[in-house]
């Protein structure tokens, strides 16, 4: 994301975070711009549909969106597997 950010916790605005973190507070910052790996523990992530997000636990979130693409994967197979019986 380009432009100003104003940190979540501390509202300091800011151009440039230094190493993922809030220059005022320290706070963990990790916008989806940045390269991986993502920090293993909580941070506050930018989403332009809903502004400042806390993100407690990533590797969470990542089971979670896997399983969500593992039910989308298997229901469109079984899409399939039942276009072919018809
Ligand atoms: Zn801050």
């Amino acid at each position: 994301m380009n432009g100003k950010l104003i940190c979540p916790k501390c509202k300091w605005d800011f151009y440039f975070r230094k190493k993922l973190c809030c220059p005022g507070c320290g706070v963990r910052i990790v916008l989806i711009s940045d390269k991986w790996p993502f920090p293993e523990k909580d941070f506050y992530t930018y989403d332009k549909r809903v502004g400042w997000r806390y993100v407690a636990d990533i590797m969470e979130e990542m089971r979670d969106a896997m399983a969500l693409l593992d039910s989308m994967h298997e229901r469109a197979l079984l899409k399939m597997e039942t276009g072919k019986v018809q």
